[in-house]
């Protein structure tokens, strides 16, 4: 019988795998506090007792993660992980240092289906979902491995969130609980290339995160170009989901749009953009497109993004660009991971 993934488990499910046990459910609460503490083992847990403790130990694991490699930026401090898990697969993390606190980029699997052409994380495919105890071990290892109080995360990393859907909701109940981590849903993004489906799933929770939405285009024409999903949900279909998640929540969404030489960088597209999103609170995050050696697409130029941008504000709409972090530490998402497996072969 395969064990427990115990660290997955809220409050209320571990007091009915106490009940089982035939344990006291106040426990629940010192279990949780010290999986939220990083402990690897159950002998840490030094408040149960030794029966306990050899009873959790013989029906349940403590998920983790182990730093494989680490880059540090010396410019701005921050660090991209690639961790191992524990049957051998790899996924990236990144550590980030802002004004406001510290904030770890996560992934929610190894690899991805969605397929878009200008990512790393997609090229080989999905491999398997993350369970949510592997994403919460990823905010813990940067926050001890840097000895900081974690404040923000997004979930940006490797992988679709939402085509992870159950695992991703699940961590985010774990992340907030007050007994645990404690890190605020309000400072806590999902970025989603547009699974539609999912974005009306979520709003059932009305969860205050901010959504990130990576719209990229400001047509279908261009849009399915570059994103398969774009096939299934068209941007009128995604944009209507993004109105009704707003309606429901009254959270800004975030629409993620990479600047990509030729492709969608134009004032034509800002002014098509700018038409498209109109009546939608949100903000739009320009971020130049990280090249990956398997396709061809290049940065849009310095003078092309501030022009967007201009016409952008110009239209109403709030735009910036993002801030290059670890600018020598640069591979972008999933290109670590796949630099690795490929070493391996
Ligand atoms: N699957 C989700 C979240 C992970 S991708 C999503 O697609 O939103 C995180 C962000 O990185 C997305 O906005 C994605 O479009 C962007 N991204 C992926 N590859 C990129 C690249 N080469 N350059 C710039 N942004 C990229
Ligand atoms: Fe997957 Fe997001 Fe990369 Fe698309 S951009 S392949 S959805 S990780």
């Amino acid at each position: 019988m395969s064990k427990i993934d115990i660290k997955s488990m809220q409050i209320p499910e571990i007091k009915e795998l106490l009940k089982q046990f035939g344990e006291p459910s106040y426990r629940a609460e010192q279990i949780f506090k010290w999986l939220s503490s990083g402990v690897e083992s159950f002998d840490e847990m030094t408040n149960l007792s030794k029966s306990l403790r050899q009873k959790l130990d013989e029906n349940c694991y403590i998920a983790s993660v182990k730093i494989e490699k680490r880059l540090c930026s010396a410019i701005d401090g921050t660090v991209k992980y690639l961790y191992r898990l524990h049957d051998g697969e790899f996924i990236e993390s990144v550590f980030m240092k802002y004004k406001h606190g510290y904030t770890v980029c996560i992934s929610t699997q190894v690899g991805c289906r969605m397929g878009c052409s200008f990512c790393a994380s997609g090229l080989d495919g999905l491999f398997r979902n993350l369970t949510a105890s592997e994403m919460l071990s990823q905010v813990m290892m940067a926050g001890k491995d840097n000895g900081v109080r974690i404040s923000n995360v997004v979930m940006m990393g490797m992988g679709e969130p939402l085509d992870n859907f159950d695992n991703s909701v699940k961590f985010l109940k774990l992340v907030s609980d007050e007994n645990g981590l404690n890190i605020g849903l309000r400072h806590i993004s999902l970025s989603t290339s547009g699974v539609v489906s999912g974005i009306y799933k979520l709003a059932e929770y009305n969860m205050p995160i901010t959504l990130s939405i990576s719209l990229h285009a400001p047509n279908d024409e261009i849009r399915s170009a570059m994103m398969k999903v774009n096939k299934k949900w068209n941007i009128e279909e995604l944009l209507k989901a993004c109105r009704d998640y707003q309606k429901v929540t009254g959270r800004r969404i975030s629409f993620e749009y990479a600047m990509i030489n030729g492709v969608n960088d134009s004032i034509k597209h800002a002014d098509e953009l700018a038409a498209r999103i109109k009546g939608i609170m949100s903000h739009v995050n320009l971020i130049p497109v990280n090249p990956v050696k398997e396709n061809d697409y290049q940065k849009a130029n310095d003078k092309a993004i501030k022009a967007f941008i201009d016409r952008l504000e110009g239209r109403g709409v709030v735009a910036t660009v993002r801030r290059t972090l670890g600018a020598d530490i640069n591979a972008s998402c999933g290109q670590l991971r796949r630099g690795t497996v490929k070493e391996a072969m």
